[in-house]
């Protein structure tokens, strides 16, 4: 069973394998027209130089509010949208600025299970055509072949075979999600974006999926890109951890690291926020509450995106946007707080005491 507490899952591949997945500077904007002629006047900056890599049967757990551009991010990178920047490589293969009908060769690799189940199935089609649909239009299997393969999907998301014939709306929430992660292994991906794949369900069946998408992991070597705004959730399933804010990535760390010692002031009143079941591990986090709302990211603030809500705002905050800063453990933050041990002369600079979240009264 689930348990947020349980040890981080094995990363089957060693450390310095090539990445799957490699996203750099990527960036999503979406123009805002106005007037008769439809000027644009300006851009929603939903995705804004965005950098990551995912190793092979890696699980990146992608966290953060709501509107700050996770699910875009995701979408971006299966290139649902047509990027505005940036370079996208998957497998090696450069995907970012591809036309729609190059990519088709390319989408078997990659998929997505989507938020909400019952959106995303056509609800005119049974449970055997919707997983039969991408068999149809990207293999030349028999039919015999393909009805196979169906029942098989369906035996490894637990779906009982007699139900191939059933249509969605006779399924649980649960089972509906189970539905969609079939379709969504029917090609046999390596990558698969999980948007908010639980967010929808349940919190008695969210567990249930969590641990359904785990074992796949295991049995058919998937990568995954967990986005989610719980944190409780992305604690269990995630090998690192990336924390957004209004379209950046603000900090990205181990899973262990990050939990036990956020770094950037947003991650700390993020976990702060989080309530931890069993008293006796409760860490002892005064709560950080963010004064103001969210940027609007069309107009996010001059140098830091997080000045206009960071409890430890500095001037240089207002004038100069901080770059992200790598620092011991694989861990990265963009905060003037921290110094690039990439840059700095004196390694012991880096990451240094007297900035430490510890000290500054919001980490245990
Ligand atoms: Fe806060 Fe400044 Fe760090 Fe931004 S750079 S998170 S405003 S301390």
């Amino acid at each position: 069973m689930l348990d947020a507490a349980a040890p981080a899952p094995a990363t089957p591949a060693a450390d310095g394998a090539p990445p799957l997945l490699d996203v750099r500077g990527l960036k999503m904007h979406f123009p805002i027209h106005s007037g008769l002629l439809r000027r644009q006047v300006g851009a929603v900056k939903a995705v804004d130089g965005v950098d990551f890599t995912i190793r092979p049967g890696e699980t990146l757990g992608l966290v953060g509010e709501s509107g700050c551009g996770k699910s875009t991010c995701g979408r971006a990178i299966l290139r649902l949208y047509d990027i505005t920047e940036g370079s996208i490589r998957i497998d090696g293969v450069e995907i970012g600025h591809l036309s729609q009908h190059a990519l088709r060769k390319h989408r078997p690799t990659m998929q997505m299970v989507f938020q909400d189940p019952q959106a995303s199935l056509n609800p005119r089609m049974n449970v055997s055509q919707i997983i039969r649909e991408p068999l149809d239009e990207h293999t030349k299997l028999s039919s015999a072949e393909k009805d196979e393969k169906v029942l098989e999907l369906m035996d490894a998301v637990g779906l009982n075979r007699a139900f191939a014939r059933r249509f969605p709306h006779a399924f649980s929430g649960g089972q509906r999600q189970r539905i969609g992660i079939a379709r969504a292994l029917a090609l046999n991906p390596k990558f698969i974006v999980c948007d908010e794949p639980i967010a929808a369900l349940d919190v008695s069946i969210q567990a249930q999926v969590v641990n359904l998408l785990e074992d796949l992991q295991e049995q058919f070597g998937l990568t995954y890109l967990f986005i989610s705004h719980d944190l409780s959730m992305v604690r269990h399933i995630a090998t690192r951890v990336a924390v957004m804010y209004l379209g950046r990535i603000v900090e990205l760390a181990p899973r262990e690291a990050l939990y036990a010692e956020p770094l950037h002031p947003y991650t700390q009143a993020l976990l702060s926020a989080v309530p931890e079941p069993d008293p006796a591990l409760a860490r002892k986090v005064e709560r950080v509450i963010l004064k103001g709302d969210v940027p609007s990211p069309a107009n996010p603030p001059k140098g830091c995106n997080f000045c206009t809500r960071c409890p430890k705002v500095m001037d240089i905050c207002h004038e100069i946007d901080p770059m992200p800063r790598h620092l011991p453990g694989g861990r990265q933050v963009a905060c003037h707080l921290y110094e690039d041990t990439k840059t700095t002369t004196d390694p012991t600079a880096a990451h240094k005491p007297g900035h430490s979240s510890a000290q500054q009264g919001v980490s245990p």
